[in-house]
């Protein structure tokens, strides 16, 4: 679909099932687990990196031409601490539907002053708005008030809590959904995925993919449109977080979704991220889905661990 001699569209296709902008990957809170803050790719490190701007996400956002089960996703770090985040919301086309992944420290009462209901509202079976709680982090009484204040306002909002596998933490999080569904809150939990005390959690198609032990090639390909602070599109999280072999810039005028699901060497196998290989059911509730197919796995020299 042509927009202009010079920008054309993008379109994503049925199979793309997932767009994202990571407005920013700083964040206010400090989750020891958190995936932005440590290794290679952190976010200070990454913080190098020049930004996108306000006005450069809306004229990426502005290329989008999105079906009504697909939104664009905000995220980050957290993704409110862009310093033009309501001037995104506001002035991005009409057509695009938004969701956003955040931890809500932010003020609600700016937010609900400043940000258009309609534009987080559609049809969907988890709200628009997706809060992570971070037991420690952030505090739930605090949550569970701005929720009400925004639900009063209007806005469709979901607390979600990781079950940690701790027995301590697992009881906190059951005990908070009870008490949050008692009051009306969506409150879900999500399965934790990845190494906790040596032993790695999740169901995964790509035996090795996550926390492999060694660092092996493939050809993969996404179903996601993902891109970072800068603009960045990757083919997976893994890649985007450490910020290795961007496929493409959002802002590159002969980017299209036909660069969307290419299968593309990577020499990173093993050091996939869980939730670009985890096992789950589409939006079709068909099991056996993952954001990514790899084929051609073969091992490389690099070890990771022995
Ligand atoms: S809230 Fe999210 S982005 Fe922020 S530190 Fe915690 S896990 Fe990381
Ligand atoms: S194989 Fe893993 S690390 Fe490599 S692109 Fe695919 S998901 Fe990312």
């Amino acid at each position: 679909m042509e927009k202009t001699n010079e920008t054309q569209y993008i379109q994503p296709k049925r199979p793309h099932n997932y767009v994202a902008f990571f407005l920013t990957l700083a964040c206010n809170l400090q989750c020891p687990y958190c995936i932005n803050l440590h290794g290679a790719g952190s976010r200070y490190q990454r913080a190098k990196r020049a930004n996108l701007t306000a006005e450069e996400w809306i004229k990426s956002a502005n290329r989008l031409v999105l079906r009504d089960d697909l939104p664009l996703t905000f995220q980050g770090g957290e993704p409110t601490l862009h310093n033009g985040f309501y001037k995104i919301v506001n002035e991005v086309k009409k057509e695009i539907k938004m969701d956003l992944l955040t931890n809500m420290v932010f003020d609600v009462e700016e937010f609900i002053k400043n940000v258009p209901i309609w534009r987080f509202l559609r049809e969907a079976p988890y709200a628009a708005i997706r809060v992570s709680y971070h037991p420690g982090q952030n505090d739930i009484n605090d949550l569970i008030k701005k929720t009400l204040k925004m639900q009063e306002a209007g806005f469709r909002v979901g607390l979600y809590g990781v079950l940690i596998p701790d027995e301590e933490v697992k009881k906190h999080i059951l005990e908070v959904q009870e008490t949050c569904i008692k009051m009306g809150i969506d409150f879900r939990t999500k399965e934790f995925l990845g190494e906790y005390n040596g032993k790695l959690y999740g169901t995964f198609k790509y035996e090795g993919s996550v926390c492999g032990k060694q660092i092996q090639s493939c050809k993969c390909k996404p179903s996601e449109l993902i891109v970072d602070p800068g603009g960045y599109v990757y083919k997976c999280h893994a890649d985007l977080y450490n910020g290795r072999s961007p496929i493409a810039h959002i802002l590159d005028g002969n980017f299209t979704e036909e660069e969307i699901d290419k299968f593309r060497d990577c020499s990173f196998y093993g050091d996939c991220n869980p939730c670009d290989v985890k096992v789950k059911t589409n939006r079709f509730q068909i099991f056996g889905h993952t954001s990514v197919e790899i084929r051609n796995v073969h091992e490389a020299a690099v070890k990771l661990k022995t």
